[in-house]
């Protein structure tokens, strides 16, 4: 988990000490989480790229489809917390 932390302050580095710290932290979880490959609803590979906002795309099977803006699905945490609630 720290390593992971680590990356995402190396990305927000880039702004310098502009910006504020909350900000810029929440920015680089989801920038991190835009910029990865994510698993492929179709063939299971993690071949799935971001096009566009909520646009994604598969490498491997060559599909392109819709989703969330950042994120191809919701994150586990969020899924449980719904379930809870039903
Ligand atoms: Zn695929």
């Amino acid at each position: 988990m720290a390593e992971t932390v680590e990356k995402h302050e190396k990305a927000i580095r880039r702004f310098g000490v502009r910006y504020g710290r909350t900000v810029k932290r929440k920015l680089g979880k989801i920038e991190a989480q835009q910029k990865k490959k994510h698993v492929c609803p179709y063939c299971r590979y993690t071949s799935v790229k971001r096009l566009a906002a909520g646009i994604w795309s598969c490498g491997k099977c060559g599909a392109s489809f819709t989703s969330k803006a950042y994120t191809v699905s919701k994150p586990a945490g969020v899924k449980a917390e719904q379930t809870m609630e039903v």
